[in-house]
């Protein structure tokens, strides 16, 4: 075959600058750190490049290059016999993960704030292509991390509705898509990606209704204001990301990996799964 070192060399000299940016979003101790360090780690073995660590207090950009065997939504159909696979090798698709800093109570504004920062780039080159919204799995069955988290996720979804509502006259605006990554599925006591998508909708759902009686109550002396803000519009029927979908545009899945245990280290596929989601927004 052809020598490592020469291949290295290629393999770099006609890599194309990423295009797409992704934001990883979620409460404290979700794994997104973690993803993002094992994302950078997988690239720069692809590329040969040293691997410096980070700490979590700094925000990063960390570019990553998604394997070649990964489909992407304008080559969905690409398989291991493919041609273009060989193309794929040659010029892999690099693209952008931003992680976000901060503590506790603070992630959540800091991490809204960074989302309104992206969202408005109109620049094709750092313009943000999709939500990763980490979860931790096991730790949904405490009642006050649910809450958390939910409330968190529909902050995101409700800036995203906006955003989706306010640019629906011009063709500039770019959809931007919502992976809720449901990590640790390695752990035992974890939920399964159905019932985390259950969760959080019922939980959504809640705080959904209680923002509508605060509207109502606050209504009572002043106009409402903003008919806007109940996330998904349609506030008769349940929550779902379903409906939001249909009625706003915005989309989300659920997808279960795992970026520690077993799972990573025995198939190195715990986050494949997340890697085909970006895939298919690229
Ligand atoms: P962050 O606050 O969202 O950035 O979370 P971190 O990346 O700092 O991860 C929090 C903790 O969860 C760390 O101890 C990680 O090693 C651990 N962790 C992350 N992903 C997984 C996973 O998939 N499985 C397990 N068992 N632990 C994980």
């Amino acid at each position: 075959g052809v020598p490592i070192a020469l291949h290295v060399f290629f393999f770099q000299a006609v890599a194309s600058p990423p295009s797409s940016n992704f934001l990883l979003l979620g409460p404290s101790g979700a794994g997104k750190t973690a993803f993002a360090t094992l994302l950078e780690a997988k690239s720069s073995l692809a590329s040969n490049k040293s691997h410096d660590t980070h700490t979590s207090q700094q925000s990063t950009l960390v570019t990553v290059t998604l394997p070649p065997t990964v489909p992407t939504g304008s080559n969905r159909y690409r398989s291991v016999n493919d041609p273009s696979l060989k193309e794929a090798v040659r010029n892999p698709i690099k693209y952008r993960v931003r992680d976000t800093p901060g503590h506790g109570k603070l992630r959540a504004s800091q991490g809204i704030a960074e989302l309104q920062a992206m969202s408005q780039s109109k620049d094709i080159k750092t313009r943000l292509r999709g939500v990763v919204f980490m979860v931790d799995t096991a730790a949904l069955v405490d009642e006050a991390t649910l809450r958390d988290t939910a409330t968190y996720l529909h902050d995101v979804l409700l800036f995203l509705q906006k955003r989706a509502k306010n640019g629906s006259s011009s063709k500039r605006t770019t959809d931007i898509s919502v992976l809720v990554a449901a990590n640790k599925q390695d752990l035992f006591t974890a939920l399964p990606p159905g019932a985390v998508r259950e969760k959080l909708e019922a939980e959504i759902d809640r705080i959904r209704k209680s923002k509508t009686k605060g509207l109502l109550d606050a209504s009572a002396d002043t106009e409402l204001e903003d008919e806007e803000e109940i996330l998904g519009n349609d506030e008769q029927e349940a929550f779902s990301f379903k409906l939001l979908e249909h009625e706003v545009g915005v989309k989300v899945d659920v997808v279960g990996g795992a970026v520690k245990g077993d799972l990573q280290e025995e198939f190195g596929s715990g986050v494949r799964r997340w890697e085909e989601w970006v895939g298919m927004c690229l």
